[in-house]
């Protein structure tokens, strides 16, 4: 369903479309995997209560996910994470908030990072580039201003102001196929080349800007390591580009700029996690990616107290 059929729907309805999204081969108890169970009914229970006949225990739909415990209607969710898996460049809170009419800017923010929770795809599924594909990987700085040595005076500043500083985050990019995007501490030899290790298969072709930070990892991928030198004005050699992590980070950095406008570098990992999940979802149409998000939900409950502010 696209957003303007989410936004038809009744509660109810929505309620329902939830639970088959949820339970694709029928209902199933969220506490001890029993299929067998019955519809609480009547005044006296919540719409949507099942009683199950194997633990005995009562369960929604939502128990288990991003959605339990919330006080907004399913259909508000499911609305946002249409929004959410649509929207390019991202969505701010404050978008959201008129879009699904919320009553604050902090559900609004609440939501949205629910949701950027449930896009997560942790544990990561297999290395990039596995069976010999290319894999491009580069750096960028994201918001604020360039970091500046520790000890040094920066002009402009007092002391006690702590100057806004940029984000460096590493991108792997697999051609024709899925994204890595990470905040990094710096942007070392040592922390590069470990990002590298860390998310690309050794069988992979690796290829890079001239940045000398890569230098020595040819040997460890079975496709060699290539570069192309932007400082001598040259984008491709053949099909040797960066281009497509270029393209991801720039798709990242309109986003920030045109719905964020600053975040903060405690929160830049979700962000990335929510243009990655896009991304590597890009083929599907906005319904099925959003299908896959909410089916992602289930078992992404916060488990901490969501941070405040922005
Ligand atoms: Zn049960």
């Amino acid at each position: 369903m696209n957003l303007s059929q989410i936004s038809s729907l009744t509660e109810d309805q929505a309620r329902e479309y939830f639970e088959k999204i949820r339970w694709p081969n029928g209902r199933t108890c969220p506490h001890c995997g029993s299929v067998e169970s019955t519809k609480l009914q009547g005044k006296a229970h919540r719409v949507g209560l099942y009683k199950c006949s194997g633990c005995d225990d009562q369960f929604t739909a939502t128990i288990k996910t991003i959605l339990e415990d919330s006080h907004l209607p399913i259909r508000t969710w499911l609305m946002a994470f249409s929004i959410l898996c649509s929207a390019k460049k991202g969505v701010s809170a404050l978008q959201l908030q008129r879009q699904l009419g919320l009553g604050s800017y902090r559900s609004a923010w609440h939501l949205a990072h629910r949701i950027r929770h449930a896009m997560t795809r942790e544990p990561l599924k297999g290395l990039l580039g596995a069976g010999g594909g290319i894999v491009e990987a580069d750096e960028m700085f994201v918001g604020g201003k360039p970091r500046k040595p520790a000890g040094r005076h920066v002009p402009g500043t007092h002391r006690g102001s702590k100057p806004r500083t940029k984000t460096p985050v590493v991108g792997l990019v697999e051609r024709g196929g899925r994204v890595r995007a990470r905040v990094i501490p710096d942007v070392t030899a040592l922390t590069l080349k470990a990002a590298v290790r860390a998310h690309v298969d050794p069988s992979a072709r690796l290829m890079t800007d001239e940045n000398r930070a890569y230098i020595g990892l040819g040997s460890e991928f079975a496709g060699g390591h290539e570069t192309v030198n932007h400082a001598a004005g040259e984008y491709a050699r053949g099909d040797t580009t960066t281009n497509t992590v270029e393209g991801f980070f720039g798709l990242f950095k309109r986003g920030v700029m045109g719905s964020f406008h600053h975040i903060s570098e405690k929160h830049m990992d979700r962000y990335l996690n929510e243009f990655s999940f896009r991304w590597d979802l890009r083929a599907v149409t906005d319904g099925e990616r959003t299908v896959e998000a909410i089916k992602a939900s289930e078992g992404k409950r916060l488990m901490y107290r969501m941070p405040v502010g922005n």
